[in-house]
């Protein structure tokens, strides 16, 4: 049998690198060989214990890699030694939620996301990818790795919060954090048409970057009152703000930040309780839009993403700032883990 070398959740606290039996794909599966793969803020939360997941589970849900081997029924559109991407989501393009349109939330609540939640990740040499023809997606020939590492996760659910904030042209936008997501988000109001985009954060790093994703004004929220700054500079608060960290404190200014009519558009992962004050949208009267959004995934979602960098509309490579091997994961974890070094995104090579 042969073995391949991986990196799985052992106990909170603890990452190992490990030997695993190298996947074989069975009928419409298919076996990646990974060239670069990422950590995510996700995978810090289940690292910590603070998202549970089976111990002994390969993490990592941001592939980029070439074919290996395809299951029966795949081909002919894909061919081994073909360049892919695999979206963090992989859909199954048949069940109730991804025939109504969830794709993400495929055989029920967060379902679509499998990789390093429910199946192996994609932190090692080889990722068996299920629902093949539903999510592998080509790299074109033009596009280097780390121009679409971002695409799987990071920019998919970035995009996404103003995607789904229903952002229009001439739009007022504020993102609450400016992580690698809420970067992306950033990006994707000004893609959308955003012409005014405040982007809050503390950290001078993420706010210098945020401008160059397309904010026109950083804000630190240390040093200003965010909600009378956001309500000075909209004239009265803006069409649709973006929360992209997953506290009380961003989710609230959020809700404080909107104008009537507004939307708020989640992404953040909450824990614990989340309030929602009555004064803050209206008594409740205030025709607010509330919306919350999972990475979307497939081919089709990938597709559009890669064409996005491909183009030069999307520039991800400002945010991928370290370079790591695989069997190096553990040193990589730490410096992404306690943001040190002006990290952002670390690109990881097995
Ligand atoms: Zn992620
Ligand atoms: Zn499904």
């Amino acid at each position: 049998m042969e073995t391949m070398t991986a990196v799985a959740f052992l106990e909170p606290g603890r990452l190992g690198v490990v030997e695993r039996p190298k996947p074989i794909p069975r009928a419409g599966e298919a076996v990646v060989r990974i060239t670069t793969t990422t950590i995510c803020g996700t995978d810090v939360h289940i690292v910590k214990g603070e998202y549970a997941v089976r111990p002994g589970l390969v993490l990592g849900h941001e592939p980029v890699g070439v074919i290996d081997a395809l299951g029966e029924g795949v081909g002919p559109d894909y061919h081994v030694g073909q360049r892919v991407i695999v979206g963090a989501i992989t859909p199954c393009g048949q069940c109730f939620y991804c025939l109504n349109g969830s794709h993400s939330q495929c055989g029920g609540p967060l379902g679509g996301w499998r990789f390093g939640n429910t199946i192996d990740g994609a932190w090692a040499e080889f990722l068996l990818v299920p629902d093949a023809r539903a999510n592998l997606a080509p790299i074109p020939d033009g596009l280097s790795d780390e121009d679409v590492l971002l695409v799987p996760d990071i920019f998919s659910t970035g995009l996404s919060g103003a995607e789904s904030g229903g952002v229009r042209i001439g739009d007022a936008v504020v993102v609450f954090a400016q992580g690698p997501i809420g970067l992306c988000a950033t990006a994707g109001a000004k893609l959308m048409g955003a012409s005014l985009i405040i982007g809050v954060d503390s950290d001078p790093v993420r706010l210098a970057m945020s401008r160059r994703m397309g904010a026109d004004v950083a804000l630190d929220f240390t040093q200003v009152d965010v909600v009378a700054e956001v309500r000075r500079l909209t004239g009265g608060g803006a069409d649709v703000t973006i929360e992209a960290l997953g506290t009380q404190q961003t989710y609230e200014s959020a809700l404080r930040c909107l104008r009537p009519g507004g939307t708020l558009s989640s992404l953040g992962v909450y824990s614990g309780k989340l309030e929602m004050p009555y004064d803050a949208f209206a008594a409740g009267l205030g025709d607010h839009r509330i919306v919350t959004t999972l990475c979307p995934g497939g081919k089709e979602r990938m597709r559009r993403l890669i064409a996005t960098v491909e183009s030069g509309r999307f520039d991800p490579l400002p945010l991928i700032t370290h370079r790591f091997a695989l069997d190096d994961i553990v040193e990589a974890y730490d410096l992404f883990s306690n943001r040190r070094d002006g990290v952002l995104k670390v690109a990881i090579r097995p």
